[in-house]
């Protein structure tokens, strides 16, 4: 970062002025970015039952990479919100089903930075650093999860908050580096930030404190600490939770603040390449530990009464490419109906997107495999769909092993080989 030279220290979250905690929400005005978007309505969103023959699609990362909640599907494509929070139609991206775990990266776009460190480190880009760490992480162990933003751009959070609620998530972190600068401390000063009235909210913020505190004491670095620091809620006037992204969503989130960018020797280990790996492996053990124990965490302290000033809403957020088409090099499977024919055999209707078929580049096949790779069946498609998309094709008689309970769905095209969005299904 250069710039930060020339802006100093911005602050971060607790005591910020930059802290994105509008009130901003469902069926706001103002979109002066984007012509054809109008303001969306999350409350009108129905969250689509899983099932374990046919899964819903909730969600797209759409073909640049950015994750989106689906608002509804139509015949060709879908409704989508933009991280601006505007409708647009997307024809397709990689389809997102219910996802355990989402992880929002504080701040981003060019009015947001968060805070910024005297060595230029920017807020918005370690949260997003560590945050990527923490998804790659979580897949390593079987966990999906997906980001709020993939990118250095603006999303006000209710969007971010309507994303993890979309995708009913049971749990979503929001990862920041504080400012302004408290006293000297022996050891790290990890804020985390929970919501008022969950008791699930606190058993994460306790788990978090846990991991975080143990993880960051391996650094040898002069720390500061607020006097009050641990796992709190932060609450405004009205007695409210004061921070956006803990008062917007349903979902269960606890906010982490993992040490203070305004703090110079702070900031210097923040730009190490050792800090976000050790940092990301402590949020991803917080959120194994509370999926899967009963752990009520640790470092409860008395909360805080805060009025932040509100943060980046639609009227100055412009939204990032979603791609088009023209970048898609794979075909995505977007429905799976099983149906079980005995004899352990399974009998498979696929539905797949390739709107990007054409004779030369198109989906030219799909299989049924396992999760490690074993193959049980291949439909071959011997020529492109270009007027039918997304397209269903069958295949009966898959002979699948019993001790096979969920099986992956892949297309295939026919110049980039396998690849694009998978749908996993458990068998009936
Ligand atoms: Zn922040």
């Amino acid at each position: 970062m250069t710039l930060t030279a020339l802006l100093g220290l911005a602050a971060c979250t607790p005591g910020s002025q930059t802290e994105q905690t509008t009130t901003d929400g469902p069926g706001l005005t103002g979109s002066t970015t984007t012509a054809a978007a109008t303001p969306s309505t999350p409350s009108t969103v129905a969250n689509a039952p899983t099932s374990t023959v046919s899964s819903a699609i909730l969600g797209l990362v759409t073909p640049a990479g950015v994750p989106v909640a689906v608002l509804e599907e139509l015949s060709a494509g879908f409704l989508v919100m933009t991280p601006c929070g505007f409708e647009v139609e997307l024809q397709s991206g990689k389809p997102l089903g219910r996802t355990r775990v989402v992880i929002d990266p504080g701040h981003g776009g060019p009015t947001d930075t968060g805070a910024v460190g005297a060595n230029g480190l920017a807020e918005k880009e370690i949260n997003l650093e560590v945050a990527r760490l923490v998804v790659d992480l979580l897949a390593e162990g079987g966990i999906d999860a997906v980001l709020t933003r993939n990118g250095d751009y603006t999303s006000p959070l209710f969007v971010r908050a309507h994303l993890a609620d979309t995708l009913q998530a049971d749990l979503m972190v929001s990862i920041h580096h504080n400012a302004p600068t408290p006293g000297p401390s022996d050891e790290p000063g990890i804020e985390i930030f929970i919501q008022k009235d969950s008791k699930q909210s606190a058993r994460l913020g306790g788990l978090l404190w846990g991991q975080t505190r143990e993880a960051l004491a391996t650094f040898d670095v002069a720390w500061s600490a607020a006097e009050d620091s641990g796992v709190m809620t932060v609450l405004n006037n009205r007695g409210d939770d004061a921070y956006g992204i803990l008062r917007h969503p349903e979902t269960t989130t606890a906010l982490v603040e993992l040490g203070y960018i305004s703090n110079p020797p702070e900031a210097d280990l923040f730009s190490t390449p050792e800090y976000p790996p050790v940092a990301a492996a402590a949020v991803a053990d917080a959120v194994k530990a509370f999926l899967t124990t009963e752990d009520p965490g640790s470092g409860f302290v008395e909360g805080r009464v805060f009025n932040p000033r509100p943060g980046v809403s639609q009227d100055v957020c412009s939204d990032p490419e979603l791609g088009t088409n023209a970048d898609r090099l794979f075909p995505d499977v977007v429905d799976v109906v099983v149906q079980k024919e005995g004899d352990g055999r399974y009998s498979f209707d696929v539905t797949l997107s390739s709107p990007y078929d054409s004779p030369e580049q198109y989906a030219d096949a799909w299989r049924i495999r396992s999760s490690d790779g074993t193959v049980f069946g291949v439909r071959e498609l011997l020529h492109d769909h270009a007027g039918e998309q997304p397209f269903t094709r069958s295949l009966r008689g898959v002979e699948i092993p019993t001790e096979v309970d969920t099986i992956v769905v892949e297309g295939r095209d026919l110049a980039n080989g396998w690849g694009g969005g998978t749908m996993s299904v458990d068998l009936p």
